[in-house]
């Protein structure tokens, strides 16, 4: 039992750690809904997105100039490679994805889509570049069609049905009674946490953004659901710059580069086994997710034996 402590306390923390940020990307999409905080520079031009590569260069950033929250981070994520970024909790990986998706502009440094600074370009055309898969997803009290379609009003149902099957959500929706006419929400049909996220990943597939930002599946799902996530998440990814704020580790042992932000600063990068053989931060979170994982197994199979 002392043994398995250890383990479970920091799945605790884990879980919190979670919870945080999935009340972060809600705070996001609210954000997103007004009107936005940073406006269109004067004679802004849309971005024009031609392989999608993504580049930070020196970008700094203060919501209190008092307390800098990222000092100095450049990287790239070329046109169809994956980047993660992991670290500590208050790191500044959400603070990333606000400044990518230009909630707010960076102290100094820029960030260039294609070589165009996102600074300059139309705000519409940059949310119309870039598609986020939140952890924890609102749908509209809608159907589910609907809800899917979002991505892309003018698509077919063929289209429709095509994104829902590389999301692993067309057996469920085919088995909900009225189908994808099923209303969801308040009054209708209540879906899991991994239904609405796999819900949300059809309607990214469907608006096919040219890069993404993903928020990684949690560990608070069961592994079957999680397995189906990672699926249809390694399936609206393939081929597209993608950003992911990871939490699991496992899921990203094949990402192109891994970066690790510690107090704002990017403090290790590399792929997964350069990473572990630096034998640095990334190589002792490494080896905690697996006691974790490990005190899963132990409680899964205690589970099941009874
Ligand atoms: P987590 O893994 O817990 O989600 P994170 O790495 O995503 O953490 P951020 O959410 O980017 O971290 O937060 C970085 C720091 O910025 C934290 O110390 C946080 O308190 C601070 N912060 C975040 N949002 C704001 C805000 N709107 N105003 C002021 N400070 C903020």
């Amino acid at each position: 039992m002392i043994q398995l402590y250890q383990p479970l306390s920091y799945m605790g923390l884990v879980y919190r750690e979670i919870r945080q940020s999935t009340l972060d990307i809600e705070t996001m999409f609210e954000i997103l809904g007004k009107s936005p905080e940073v406006a269109d520079r004067p004679g802004a031009k849309p971005l024009i997105v031609r392989e999608g590569g993504l580049r930070l260069d020196h970008v700094s950033f203060h919501y209190d100039e008092r307390r800098p929250i990222l000092k100095d981070v450049s990287f790239e994520v070329p046109p169809g490679k994956t980047v993660a970024i992991v670290g500590p909790s208050g790191a500044g990986k959400s603070t990333l994805s606000r400044l990518i998706f230009r909630f707010y502009e960076p102290s100094s440094g820029h960030i260039t889509i294609d070589g165009q600074d996102i600074g300059a370009v139309t705000q519409v055309s940059l949310r119309g570049a870039l598609g986020i898969v939140p952890q924890d997803t609102v749908l509209f009290n809608d159907t589910l069609d609907y809800n899917i379609r979002y991505g892309r009003p003018d698509a077919t149902d063929a289209e429709v049905r095509e994104a829902a099957h590389l999301a692993q959500i067309d057996g469920f929706i085919e088995s909900a009674p009225g189908g994808y006419q099923a209303a969801v929400g308040e009054r209708g049909l209540k879906l899991s946490g991994g239904e609405k996220q796999r819900v949300a990943i059809a309607r990214t597939i469907l608006k096919a953004p040219p890069i993404l930002v993903l928020d990684e599946a949690t560990s608070a799902l069961d592994s079957f659901t999680e397995r189906a996530i990672q699926g249809a998440l390694d399936q609206v990814a393939r081929g597209r710059t993608t950003l992911v704020i990871a939490h699991r580790l496992s899921t990203i042992v094949g990402a192109d580069e891994i970066l690790v932000l510690d107090k704002g600063e990017i403090v290790e990068r590399g792929t997964h086994a350069e990473l572990v053989a630096q034998q640095g931060i990334y190589a002792s979170m490494w080896s905690r997710q697996h006691d974790v994982e490990l005190a899963e197994e132990i409680l899964r199979r205690a589970a099941a034996e009874e």
